[in-house]
């Protein structure tokens, strides 16, 4: 089994929600309820408010380092579109898609549409067109989808997409490679709430439950999703998670790969 981490770029500053949609005062009261629930430290909450005046929420520079430092490819899926709590304008994710391209990540579409081709095709091209790629993925923004979704992206000229949680391998729809995941940090960590609901170690507990299914199901690839939001002190578990996540994978001799590379293999 080999892994394939990917990061999906939700925020780039936190002033973009700001009268936009309801994200800012729902995180406020999501922290304090954190600290109350005694989930997250006074430090983490105090980082949290330095977070609204530094106006950033992202930290891409700072995961694609971490990758390289061990040896991780960096695939990072980024939106062209605005939607659900997702408002960062093409403008701001314009330098962030060229600095990608500049460190080598693999890059590929956080998708908005999902249910309309012509809207669908747009992001496709829109992409397109920023990056001057053409061996793009996607992964749906909230893992969206209806049953004409991954057919439609396929039509579009996707050639891979990571949107369905399941423990199967990779398959083929039309040219596209569908590469199910099975590990995603908000479900391990929030553990079916809308804030962070567990600790350190039962989250440890929880992904090693998740790795050891994928194995009885011989997983090829296994699929795991980190937001690079929470690459930050400001999210303490969240962030020692990814890192023994790494550790973990490592130590257990498992390759890391992403998506391009792992369409080579498949189609040897
Ligand atoms: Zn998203």
């Amino acid at each position: 089994m080999k892994a394939i981490i990917s990061h999906d770029i939700d925020h780039i500053t936190v002033w973009e929600h700001l009268l936009k949609d309801t994200i800012i005062p729902k995180y406020i009261t999501r922290m304090h309820l954190e600290l109350l629930t005694g989930k997250i430290s006074f430090k983490e909450l105090f980082l949290r408010y330095t977070d609204f005046f530094k106006n950033k929420w992202q930290n891409i520079d700072e995961l694609i380092t971490f990758n390289n430092l061990n040896n991780i490819p960096s695939s990072f899926f980024i939106a062209v579109n605005k939607g659900v709590g997702l408002n960062y304008s093409l403008n701001n994710a314009i330098p962030w898609i060229l600095q990608m391209k500049l460190r080598n990540c693999e890059i590929g579409v956080h998708g908005i549409s999902y249910e309309n081709f012509d809207l669908i095709n747009n992001e496709y091209l829109q992409f397109n067109k920023i990056s001057e790629l053409n061996n793009f993925g996607i992964r749906m923004h909230y893992v969206r989808n209806n049953n004409e979704t991954l057919m439609n992206l396929a039509k579009a000229g996707y050639k891979y997409d990571s949107t369905i949680n399941d423990f199967i391998n990779p398959y083929k729809i039309g040219n596209m490679w569908e590469f199910p995941f099975q590990i995603m940090d908000g479900w391990v960590i929030q553990n079916g709430t809308r804030w962070q609901n567990t600790n350190l170690q039962k989250a440890k507990e929880s992904t090693l439950k998740l790795i050891d299914e994928a194995y009885t199901k011989k997983i090829n690839y296994l699929g795991i999703d980190f937001h690079d939001r929470y690459f930050s002190p400001s999210f303490k578990t969240w962030l020692n998670w990814y890192v023994w996540l790494i550790e973990y994978l490592k130590s257990n001799k498992i390759e890391f790969i992403n998506f391009n590379s792992a369409i080579t293999e498949l189609e040897k």
